[in-house]
């Protein structure tokens, strides 16, 4: 005689043949190790998945966004003139120009360095300073502007060239 023994699904509770490895219905599996295979792992990626997320909105907080370093080549500087002031405080020198940067990043706290040379070649001045626009777009150009205080009479500072130094990733937040 047939055997025609049933039993229920551990999973959707329908009838299925008792000797079914798998259910016809919900298609989960039968066996006992199939069981405790799948569900503890649901439960331990379900347990973690808090963490996880946590984690996610630590990591932004503290990102410090890319390094500079690499991308240095990719902000150029298109053009740049020397302009001469007065403040209260004394006389000034400045460079103002325009620079686009070519990398996907977009940069701020845009440190440039500023060498001045008289007509023979001879270094007479120098800055170190963040420019006064505040951020470089990706794949965009901004202007940019340093100035300071000049020791010498500007008919000396007959030569200069600009470089940036430094620059942070404008998605970081520290
Ligand atoms: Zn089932």
């Amino acid at each position: 005689m047939e055997v025609s023994e049933k039993k229920l699904c551990k999973t959707c509770y329908m009838e299925i043949p008792i000797k079914a490895k798998k259910c016809p219905y919900c298609q989960r599996g039968q066996n006992v190790f199939s069981m405790i295979f799948w569900y503890p792992i649901l439960s331990i990626i379900g347990f973690f998945i808090p963490f996880i997320i946590i984690g996610c909105i630590f990591a932004n907080m503290f990102n410090k966004g890319k390094d500079f370093t690499p991308y240095r080549n990719q902000i150029t500087i298109n053009s740049s003139e020397l302009r001469f002031g007065e403040k209260q405080s004394g006389e000034t020198v400045a460079v103002v120009g325009t620079m686009s940067n070519s990398s996907p990043i977009p940069w701020k706290e845009i440190q440039f360095e500023v060498r001045f040379y008289d007509s023979n070649g001879k270094i007479i001045d120098a800055m170190q300073q963040k420019g006064y626009s505040d951020e470089i777009p990706a794949n965009g150009s901004s202007a940019f502007k340093v100035s300071m205080l000049r020791e010498f009479p500007k008919e000396q500072y007959t030569k200069y060239d600009v470089v940036i130094i430094s620059a942070r990733d404008a998605h970081s937040l520290w």
